[in-house]
């Protein structure tokens, strides 16, 4: 039976046997702005195709939900260092309609964890920081907003980024413009 690691060795050899990605592309974006978005499977590809996004142009940043959970966690860090490091100058968090991080509860998380064996005193380590994040995220369209809004009151994010809030629809790709970052400024 061939395993998932060998078909992506092997869909690894056959890629390079039949493609030339070895010209030179900048780790600098070629268009200046981070994309922050969810790790939804179906938006691999979609969202690339969909706001016309080409290799070399943009800082991508992905996780769950397309959350901001922490003032100062590895999202936001990441978001400094497309700033001040590769010298993006607009931000744009794209949520997407459908989310699973809107339809899963910390009780639903904590209980798969229980029932894999993780022990209880571990699980009342965790219990709050995945309830304040799953069990108030009920809504993508208002967690994009609460995302811009939280990014503009970081103090580390200059005043003069743009930071655009926007929703895709996961099925056709459709975008809609939920925060003009431009207004805001
Ligand atoms: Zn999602």
């Amino acid at each position: 039976m061939t395993t998932l690691l060998q078909e992506i060795l092997d869909n690894n050899q056959a890629f390079l046997s039949q493609n030339d990605f070895s010209a030179t592309i900048s780790k600098y974006p070629q268009k200046k702005f981070a994309l922050l978005t969810c790790m939804d499977t179906r938006l691999v590809e979609l969202i690339n195709s969909a706001l016309g996004i080409r290799r070399g142009d943009a800082k991508m940043i992905q996780n769950a939900g397309t959350s901001l959970i922490e003032d100062m966690g590895e999202t936001v860090k990441s978001l400094l260092l497309a700033i001040y490091i590769f010298d993006i100058k607009e931000i744009f968090i794209v949520g997407h309609y459908d989310c699973g991080v809107a339809l899963t509860t910390s009780t639903d998380i904590l209980q798969k964890m229980r029932s894999r064996g993780i022990a209880e005193q571990q699980l009342a380590l965790i219990g709050k920081s995945f309830a304040d994040w799953l069990d108030t995220y009920t809504d993508p369209v208002q967690n994009v907003l609460a995302v811009v809004k939280k990014l503009k009151a970081n103090p580390f994010i200059p005043k003069d980024i743009p930071i655009h809030g926007l929703i895709i629809d996961p099925h056709t790709g459709r975008l809609d413009l939920l925060s003009d970052g431009y207004h805001a400024l």
